[in-house]
């Protein structure tokens, strides 16, 4: 018997970075990515899939290459604080402090968790262009790894982002010549063009049209050498974005609330008592001095305690803030805003924990957890329903289409992180969550749990039927469209098909 599985032999990854679903699916509708369309979308399929929270480059990336969510990875920001390490200041250790954005960039594949497989790992030979996560990719086929650090500053200074992009245009019109079997590539401009314009300023929309460009070129490329067939291609976005007209100073209002806060740049500012590590700038981890000695910043303050020190009415009173959630003294995700609040509590049915033997307590088969939800006053999430006892892709169907897509399992596993703050803190779309040292000025915002920043386009030249689809889902699913699996290794996406 024939087999109809297709076995793909190659994959070109294109990340767009910033794409919203929305844009994409417009400019691809108007005629404006005729190539894209063509050889992508019409030869396979254009589906809204769903982005992590925080929706933000570097922890978004991790459910692409590994499965995995930013909280089982424990990378959840782009910057962070770890209240158990922060207080060890040594000479040869971190001090428990981070942002990505900066030298501790370096640091991001060494604090991805050891023994997990990558893309790259399935993969030879491959190439990465821009991309952070290279974890797997030889050095010399990390082909922008020398190039990125001058690009990225001279275009962040001159905003020159075109330049950044057509390096890259570059560099895949070469991987593909090589014969790469798999090819990595990020376009970081739409991103990097937002923050500075607007989401769909004439900057942003002439950089899809220029990525459409490259990817007609890359087409005719495989054409030529007859493995267009043979060849898988994906174009994602890590997250959305929104347009910014407000910008919250959380920090001042934690300094004016008596909480002395903490934040980059200034980070040893002396006599704090919070932290606020932001992230992409619609979300921000809080962070609460804890502890008994004097010394440490102690474990994560209960959301009740934070209560009754009066923190969480500080902060809903807060305008365009959208959500702010914590961990219950009982272990269950509590999430509050000014009209309500809801409870979102996880069980697993693995009771023999058969396959839990060499994992550690955070790795729980995703398959065995049951999620309910539950709210008072009116739902924060905008879900209006309770739910019981439902699996992890039941919660994501209910939710999908909702104000906040997949927000029950999304703020259960960013708390799975131990560096997760106390408080997580999401904005309200035009709202992002830094009012000062932010230079450039930001005019655009992603990282919260909204819609417009959780859903992303996934298109593929292969098609997949599939209505309702995580970020996750996509190794899983490269792999088995390559004729690899994963079975062995925790992941918490699934194929979908
Ligand atoms: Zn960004």
């Amino acid at each position: 018997m024939v087999s109809t599985k297709p076995c793909f032999k190659r994959v070109v990854f294109i990340i767009i970075d910033g794409a919203p679903y929305e844009i994409f699916k417009a400019l691809i509708e108007n005629g404006d990515l005729p190539n894209i369309k063509k050889h992508v979308v019409d030869r396979g399929s254009l589906n809204k899939a769903v982005s992590v929270f925080p929706s933000t480059t570097g922890p978004a990336f991790i459910p692409f290459f590994m499965g995995l969510y930013p909280g089982t990875a424990n990378i959840p920001g782009i910057r962070w604080l770890s209240k158990s390490n922060f207080h060890t200041l040594h000479r040869f250790k971190r001090p428990g402090i981070c942002s990505y954005m900066g030298l501790d960039g370096l640091h991001f594949e060494a604090d991805l968790p050891p023994d997990f497989p990558t893309l790259f790992n399935f993969f030879s030979p491959v190439s990465n262009i821009y991309n952070l996560l290279a974890r797997g990719c030889p050095p010399a086929k990390n082909l922008t790894r020398r190039i990125k650090p001058f690009a990225y500053t001279y275009a962040h200074f001159s905003h020159r982002w075109r330049f950044v992009n057509q390096i890259a245009v570059r560099q895949l019109q070469k991987a593909v010549e090589a014969g790469d079997k798999f090819i990595m590539c990020l376009f970081p401009a739409v991103d990097t063009f937002s923050h500075l314009t607007e989401i769909q300023s004439p900057q942003v929309l002439q950089t899809y049209r220029e990525i459409d460009i490259a990817i007609g070129d890359l087409v005719h490329t495989l054409q030529k050498a007859n493995t267009l067939q043979e060849t898988l291609i994906l174009i994602t976005s890590d997250h959305g974005m929104t347009d910014t007209h407000t910008h919250v100073d959380v920090p001042q209002h934690l300094d004016d609330g008596g909480w002395r806060c903490l934040h980059y740049p200034k980070v040893w500012r002396h006599g704090t008592t919070s932290a606020s590590m932001v992230s992409g700038n619609g979300m921000t981890h809080l962070y609460f001095k804890n502890n008994s000695d004097g010394k440490g910043w102690g474990e994560r303050t209960p959301f009740e305690k934070l209560h009754q020190m009066g923190v969480i009415s500080a902060l809903i009173e807060l305008e365009g803030l959208g959500l702010v959630a914590g961990q219950s003294e009982t272990g269950d995700i509590i999430v509050q805003n000014r009209i309500g609040q809801g409870r979102i509590s996880c069980r697993s049915l693995d009771t023999d924990h058969r396959n839990l033997q060499n994992m550690p307590a955070t790795f729980k088969s995703a398959d065995s957890l049951r999620f309910s939800y539950r709210f008072t006053g009116i739902d924060p999430l905008g879900y209006g329903v309770h739910y019981e006892n439902l699996s992890s892709r039941e919660t994501l169907r209910e939710t999908y289409d909702s104000p906040h897509p997949d927000g029950i399992v999304q703020l259960w596993q960013i708390f799975k992180s131990e560096r997760t703050g106390d408080l997580v803190l999401s904005a309200e779309s035009g709202y992002d969550l830094r009012a000062r040292y932010e230079i450039p000025k930001h005019h655009a915002t992603h990282g919260s749990l909204i819609a417009e920043h959780l859903h992303i386009p996934l298109a593929t030249s292969y098609p997949i039927t599939e209505k309702f689809i995580r970020s996750v889902d996509v190794f899983p699913t490269v792999l088995s469209l390559c004729g690899h699996n994963v079975a062995g290794h925790y992941i918490d996406g699934r194929v979908v098909k």
